[in-house]
């Protein structure tokens, strides 16, 4: 294959990171009517193989290590069908990039526009301009969806790894989340949030739900307790009530698979194994709420396929109607605002 689009491409995204875009330069719109059809293609294109079509509703790049190319070979040879992914910003560049745009110009079918993530340093260090640039970015560009913001993040197993600590604890009812949730309240556009589940975290998520009803939540990492002596408050029963009570909340079902240990607790984080037919048969009874996620992140970007075969692993055990609507059809009606039959 000639590889000068691809050095071209990654050219042009490696200096979009280093320069802030001004005002003029914001070209790029996303235009659903002219993507549906590519989008229902490649879909029917994965189900006419006898794989179940996946949305990835949530993951994340670094632009300065991506293969775009590569990437999206991919999701062909495991039956992705469109990837959300979001840029992250990187430390030293510019606090928003549209590089993760031309994804989609270059590669319509498979692209969903997201915005960027909201992660440390951007978010963290400059919370207010990352903020300006989300609002003017999403709006002018018409993006249907805005990336994961870390409300309270502990560090990941693999930062645990490399010694990193990252302790991320914006609280999600002070000014910043009040701007975010009056953003996505005024405007429909869905937002992601890393929250970790805790009992003292869960009012100030409620006290914001139910302040802005419009604001359309996912809610990432499903039933994910790094730390069980501090939740013990969320359930089956818990989520449940929640979901009946706030109707544009959302979980995105990117956990770690049954084996996966947090290391700094010594606990399977993914509570989901511990629970399976309960946390089922919430599913099944709200199927819309749920989305599919791989949560691939820049330092597992070329993880997609093993990534991919533990959703489906994950997907697989869900009656044949609700892991469909699971695997692409909730994530569609959310961002479109219409069904897939
Ligand atoms: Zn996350």
């Amino acid at each position: 294959m000639d590889r000068r689009p691809f050095l071209k491409f990654s050219f042009l995204s490696f200096l979009s990171i280093q320069t802030p875009i001004s005002r003029s330069e914001t070209k790029y719109q996303f235009d659903f009517a002219k993507s549906k059809q590519g989008y229902l293609n490649r879909i029917q294109s994965i189900q006419n193989t006898g794989t179940i079509p996946i949305i990835d509703i949530e993951s994340s790049y670094n632009p300065t290590f991506f293969d775009p190319e590569s990437f999206v070979r991919a999701m062909d040879r495991n039956g992705i069908a469109q990837s959300c992914l979001s840029l992250d910003p990187q430390r030293g560049g510019s606090v928003w990039s549209d590089a993760s745009n031309q994804l989609s110009v270059k590669f319509p079918d498979y692209f969903i526009p997201t915005g960027n993530g909201a992660n440390d340093p951007a978010w963290t260090n400059n919370s207010n301009q990352f903020l300006d640039e989300n609002e003017r970015n999403i709006s002018a560009q018409k993006i249907p969806l805005m990336g994961e913001f870390e409300f309270r993040h502990y560090s990941s197993p693999r930062q645990v790894q490399r010694g990193r600590d990252r302790d991320v604890n914006i609280a999600i009812d002070g000014s910043l989340g009040h701007r975010l949730f009056s953003f996505a309240h005024q405007t429909g556009i869905p937002f992601q949030i890393h929250y970790e589940i805790e009992d003292g975290l869960l009012a100030p998520l409620e006290k914001m739900l139910n302040q802005y009803p419009n604001a359309k939540v996912i809610w990432c990492h499903f039933a994910q307790i790094r730390y069980s002596s501090r939740s013990s408050i969320y359930s089956p029963e818990y989520l449940d009530a929640l979901l009946d009570k706030y109707p544009n909340l959302y979980l995105d079902t990117a956990f770690g698979d049954s084996q996966s240990i947090y290391p700094l607790s010594g606990e399977p984080h993914a509570r989901y194994w511990a629970n399976q037919s309960a946390w089922n048969k919430l599913i099944i009874s709200k199927p819309y709420r749920f989305l599919a996620a791989l949560d691939l992140g820049g330092d597992r970007i070329d993880k997609l396929d093993l990534w991919t075969q533990k959703l489906r692993g994950f997907l697989n055990g869900l009656p044949e109607q609700t892991k469909e609507i699971v695997a692409y059809k909730s994530a569609w009606k959310l961002l479109f605002n219409e069904e897939i039959t």
